[in-house]
Parts: structure tokens; C-alpha cells; sequence
């Protein structure tokens, strides 16, 4: 092929499964092909700027990752549901497949006790199950690990709810928080910023994560990061990709946030290719896209559970959870 880059290995988004993959250099950035040998080619854009994917590509990221995924960090779903329905989600919550029974309360605090490193308790919508704060405290039984949830902060906007993390030991919140013009509604929005002030007068951290569809969505996150910056340790900032429930029209990709964001030149590398540090108000910021580069995404530092005994690596997006599930790969439905 003339315009090849390299081969690489991909998951075929038919079946989650890892299928052979080039990326391919085109006029308008570089692709990559996944080559499935019963669903045919996918294809999917994953730089606008092929100079700019090539440089991240070919550093070196092995020195910070290459962690046992299996001992260093869990992702752990602790239920499917949500309370809300958020245009950008990419998790099984707002598909049409019926969801996974949640785990038992006895269930999840054994797979905690049986594990060593961080943990980072994520739903649906973890906070939605009335057992979260005694399963953060089996968590914190073991006092060297940290502990976090991933949140829409809906029901933190409950300054005891926010009391009872910290009471419990909950190390910090990672807080979706979006542009008001791509948030759901205004109430949820406010919601979130009261999730904030909470968290400010409890002194619990917070990791913002933004997702974009539209380059000017980054502006109001310098506001967030000002206002807030006695909590906010720092943002994670992602464009909306085709594979959750929304497709957007058009693609942002990361070298032209940091355009945008005027760091062109001034940011380091990432612990992946697909991912950009800055400096942004004085907070650590990754610019990040998901790729499903499977050779690529090793070193990531984490795995995740979808059942109750088969943890996988973390893999791009939770809409694959759904194939998974379909084709009885990982749970016994
Ligand atoms: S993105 Fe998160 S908060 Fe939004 S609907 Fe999906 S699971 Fe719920
Ligand atoms: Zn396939």
C-alpha cells in the first residue's frame, strides 16, 4: 500500500475483537483500517494532522507505562444505570441493550478486598447505588490505596452526600463537566457547579473531564478551572468520536485543540500517543483522544471489570461493552 504508515493490531467494532490494522496516510490526515476477516474493512479518521500523529507515534512511551495492568489500577462499574441521558455517553446506560443486573453489594466488596491497587469506582452512575459510601469504605480498608469515583455529580449537589465521601475516605470525584451549551439541560448543568462549590467546602479534589463537540466549548473551561481552582487538580479535555451515542458531523482531533488553545508548542507527551499534556490556568491538563490502537494502549495502567470474574484491558469506549455482551464473550446472559 503506498500511503501505508505502519501496521498495528485494532478491535473490529463488530465483534470487539483484535483484528489486524494499518493506519494510512491520506490528504486530510492519517487513518486507521481495521481489518476484520469476517466484517470487512472499518476505517476511521484518527488525526487531522498526519506530521503532528507521526511525532507522538514514534516517541517513546514505554518509560511511563508497561505497569502490570492487572495489579496497578481497576476500573470498576459498579452499576449500568444513570439519572441522566447525556447526548456525548458512551456507556451501555443509554443503549437499547437491556442492562447488566448490577453486582451485589458482597459481590463487589470481594473483588475490592481481592485487589492490591487504586480503584476507581464508575457506573452508569456510581452514585446512584444507596451502597456507594460503605463500598468506598471496604475500599479504604486498605489505607495506601486511593480511591475515586467518576461522577456527573447530580447527587452531589447534596452537601451531605459530598460530606459523606469525604467522611468515608474517598481520595477525589473525577466530574464530568461540559459547556452548558452541550450539557443536557441548564439544571443539570447547575447541578454540577453546586457539585463543585461543594466540593470546595469539603476540601474534596476534583479531576474535571470535558468532552467537546465544537472547538469554542474550550473557552469556558478557563472560567471553571479559575473559579474553582482551589479543588480542581486537574481537566481532561476529549472531542466527541463516532462510536458512543452521538455521532458528531465533524471531527475535532488533538492537535487542533492545542491550535486552539494556542500550546501548539508547548506541551510534553502523554503516557500514550493519543494523548497531550498542557499547562492550562496553571493546572495539569491532557488533551486526549481515544484510539483503539490495541498495541499502543498496553502500557495503559488500568484494567476493567465488565463481569464478575473476566477483567479486560481498558478498552475505547463502553459501547463495545454492548458487542461484548451480544456475542456472550464476558457475560453469561
Ligand atoms: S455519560 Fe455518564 S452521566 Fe452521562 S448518561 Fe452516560 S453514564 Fe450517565
Ligand atoms: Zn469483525
Amino acid at each position: 500500500m503506498e500511503n501505508l504508515y505502519l501496521e498495528t493490531v485494532s478491535l473490529c467494532p463488530e465483534y470487539a475483537k483484535d483484528s489486524p490494522a494499518y493506519y494510512e496516510e491520506r490528504d486530510d490526515g492519517m487513518y486507521i483500517n481495521v481489518e476484520c476477516n469476517e466484517h470487512g474493512v472499518h476505517e476511521e479518521q484518527v488525526e487531522g494532522d498526519s506530521k503532528f500523529f507521526k511525532q507522538g507515534y514514534e516517541e517513546d512511551y514505554e518509560s511511563e507505562g508497561c505497569k502490570n495492568p492487572y495489579k496497578d489500577h481497576l476500573v470498576l462499574p459498579i452499576t449500568y444505570r444513570c439519572n441522566t441521558k447525556c447526548r456525548y455517553c458512551y456507556t451501555l446506560s443509554n443503549s437499547s441493550f437491556p442492562l447488566p443486573e448490577d453486582r451485589t453489594f458482597e459481590t463487589l466488596a470481594e473483588i475490592i478486598k481481592n485487589f492490591e491497587g487504586s480503584i476507581n469506582i464508575i457506573g452508569g452512575e456510581p452514585t446512584i447505588r444507596e451502597d456507594l459510601l460503605q463500598l468506598i469504605r471496604v475500599a479504604k480498608t486498605n489505607n495506601n490505596r486511593i480511591v475515586s469515583i467518576s461522577t456527573n455529580g447530580q447527587r452531589l449537589r447534596d452537601i451531605n452526600f459530598v460530606k459523606g465521601l469525604k467522611d468515608n475516605g474517598l481520595d477525589y470525584v473525577y466530574l464530568s463537566l461540559n459547556d452548558i451549551e452541550y450539557e443536557e439541560s441548564k439544571t443539570i448543568y447547575q447541578n454540577k457547579l453546586e457539585a463543585l462549590n461543594n466540593c470546595c467546602k469539603f476540601s474534596m479534589p476534583v479531576w474535571l473531564q470535558r468532552t467537546i463537540d465544537e472547538l469554542n466549548q474550550l473557552d469556558s473551561i478557563l472560567d471553571v478551572l479559575g473559579t474553582y481552582k482551589r479543588v480542581i487538580f486537574s481537566v481532561t479535555i476529549r472531542a466527541v468520536k463516532p462510536f458512543g451515542v452521538y455521532y458528531p458531523t465533524s471531527q475535532i482531533f488533538v492537535s487542533d485543540m492545542l491550535k486552539y488553545l494556542k500550546k501548539e508548542k508547548d506541551y510534553t507527551k502523554g503516557t500514550e500517543p493519543f494523548n497531550c499534556r498542557i499547562i492550562l490556568k496553571g493546572k495539569q491538563a491532557r488533551i486526549s483522544s481515544w484510539v483503539n490502537d490495541v498495541k499502543r494502549l498496553d502500557p495503559i495502567d488500568c484494567s476493567y471489570i465488565i463481569s464478575n470474574d473476566v477483567m479486560t484491558t481498558f478498552h475505547r469506549g463502553m459501547k463495545i461493552d454492548e458487542v461484548l455482551i451480544k456475542n456472550q464473550r464476558f457475560l453469561n446472559v
